[in-house]
């Protein structure tokens, strides 16, 4: 049997890191089994919908380069993918009332004031649950306990109503789950809970039931926190004699200081969801978005993919191909996950020194263009920027600082530095490197470097006395990429000028 994995976001709002994990682990387990993956947006839930969410999520995905094969831009043989589009087809009702009909559901009358009382005088007589179930069911307005044409009266009155599942009483059930050992749970500790709610439209556990099996899923590769739904998603199975799918469910990802869900982020900023967005997160932060940060999203793939899986060894660079290669349910932990955002960032820094100057420079050059830097001019100029600087960055926007004065020649300089390293004779080595300089055949780092070295000679300095203003005139930084590098690629004419415009400010 082939696999069949969806990844059933609801259009809430920005796509969470953890959302992000989930997908991912689908999205590598169907492409090394070979399969379908489905993109489902369940989006029943009127009171929480937001706009244009559900657009965010497709494209944050795309991003990363998670694919689908039906969606609900795609289409595909077991559509529509969006469960409010099912929804109008009747299709989640057929199913509550086929429950009805075999004594499985049945439809609740009772308004919010007499779910109150109910809970309050199970309160006050000391029960430690509040539940609507087998010990209260009878004294509630259902069809259980009115007559069918009481029923019937109440709907000819248009009075509202919800389907609840009939749970069985007092009966084990067991589960398995591939991170976890076999799941046990009594149904007395589960509530009759409502599969359609009065406006008609299925809950998050009718519809993604109902769908997981007309959609033939095979794998449900979710969140933890879907663990305690799941004894109710078995019975339902069970109730429609479905044979449910493999449930796996992924740790929880934890705060970088181990303590508490993501979600409850404390401390580090850390971007919540892919981009940014003026939505908040639960704190009323507003994102900030690991794309515009300046992750690449190999990086960002290969760090989640590491959060809550491991391969067994000590590998941990390891792109789309390899991951889909040694990604194994069964090495899916059962301990939360640390967000370790340091790592993100080594891995971040791994992939962009890996990349060639001309793949990073599309990366780059929107930020450039940004700071106004002047993209008009070679392009080998641009990538040998690139191949200077990749070795020394981190995010992409740190292009931007960093490559500032190969775009313009510094306005200010370090002044701690100046200070430090600029000397009452620093402006006369200068001009004497100059002297050197105009006598090479060839304008290369080689060259330059070769000239300063017969200049140390001959004055018996240290090298420290005629590299530290050379870079300080050309960069204004006191640190960076190799000082005769950087004057080879800017050229004769601009490290001369720079040289004149250092001693005009300096001294
Ligand atoms: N709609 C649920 C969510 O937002 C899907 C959970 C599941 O995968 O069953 O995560």
């Amino acid at each position: 049997m082939s696999v069949v994995v969806r990844f059933a976001p609801s259009p809430t709002g920005p796509l969470h890191i953890g959302g992000v994990r989930t997908a991912l682990f689908n999205y590598l387990y169907v492409r090394q089994q070979g399969g379908r993956f489905i993109l489902r947006i369940e989006d029943t839930d009127r009171t929480r919908f937001v706009p244009g969410a559900e657009e965010y999520i497709i494209e944050a995905l795309n991003w990363l380069g998670i694919a689908f094969d039906e969606d609900v831009n795609q289409g595909g043989p077991v559509g529509p993918y969006r469960q409010s589009d099912r929804s109008a087809q009747g299709l989640y009702r057929q199913y509550a009332d086929q429950l009805i009909e075999e004594g499985k559901a049945y439809l609740a009358f009772d308004t919010p004031a007499e779910l109150d009382a109910m809970r309050e005088r199970l309160k006050e007589a000391g029960s430690s649950t509040q539940q609507y179930n087998a010990l209260t069911r009878h004294e509630m307005t259902n069809s259980l306990t009115l007559s069918a044409q009481e029923v019937q009266n109440k709907i000819d009155a248009g009075e509202a109503y919800v389907v609840r599942m009939k749970m069985p009483e007092n009966e084990n059930v067991s589960f398995k789950d591939v991170v976890r050992e076999e799941v046990t749970f009594n149904t007395n500790q589960l509530d009759d809970k409502i599969l359609l709610k009065s406006d008609g439209l299925p809950t998050y556990h009718l519809a993604n039931i109902v769908d997981d099996h007309l959609m033939e899923v095979t794998h449900v590769i979710r969140g933890e926190e879907w663990l305690s739904s799941t004894p109710l998603h078995v019975l339902l199975y069970r109730a429609f004699d479905w044979t449910p799918p493999t449930f796996v469910h992924l740790p929880l990802i934890l705060n970088p200081n181990g303590k508490g869900k993501m979600s409850k982020r404390q401390g580090d900023k850390l971007g919540f969801s892919v981009f940014p967005t003026n939505w908040t997160n639960a704190e009323g932060e507003v994102s900030t978005g690991y794309r515009e940060d300046g992750y690449l999203p190999e990086a960002m793939m290969n760090f989640l993919a590491l959060l809550g899986w491991n391969p067994g060894d000590e590998e941990e660079v390891m792109d789309e191909a390899r991951l889909t290669e040694r990604f194994s349910l069964e090495r899916i932990g059962n301990k939360g996950a640390t967000f370790d955002i340091d790592k993100l960032k080594w891995f971040n820094q791994t992939y962009i020194r890996a990349k060639s100057p001309a793949d990073l420079l599309p990366l780059i050059a929107p930020y450039w263009s940004e700071a106004g830097y002047n993209l008009q001019v070679d392009e080998s100029y641009l990538h040998q920027i690139i191949a200077l600087l990749q070795e020394r960055v981190t995010l992409l926007p740190d292009f931007v600082d960093q490559a500032a004065y190969f775009f313009a020649a510094p306005t200010e300089y370090d002044a701690k530095f100046a200070k430090k390293r600029w000397k009452a004779h620093s402006g006369e080595l200068m001009l004497a490197m100059k002297a050197k300089f105009e006598q090479v055949s060839n304008w290369n780092a080689e060259e330059l470097h070769q000239c300063f070295e017969s200049l140390i000679a001959e004055r018996e300095i240290g090298a420290g006395q005629v590299l530290a203003p050379f870079r300080l005139l050309l960069t204004g930084l006191s640190s960076g990429p190799g000082a005769f590098d950087i004057a080879a690629l800017l050229g004769a004419d601009e490290t001369y000028r720079r040289i004149e415009l250092a001693i005009a400010s300096l001294g």
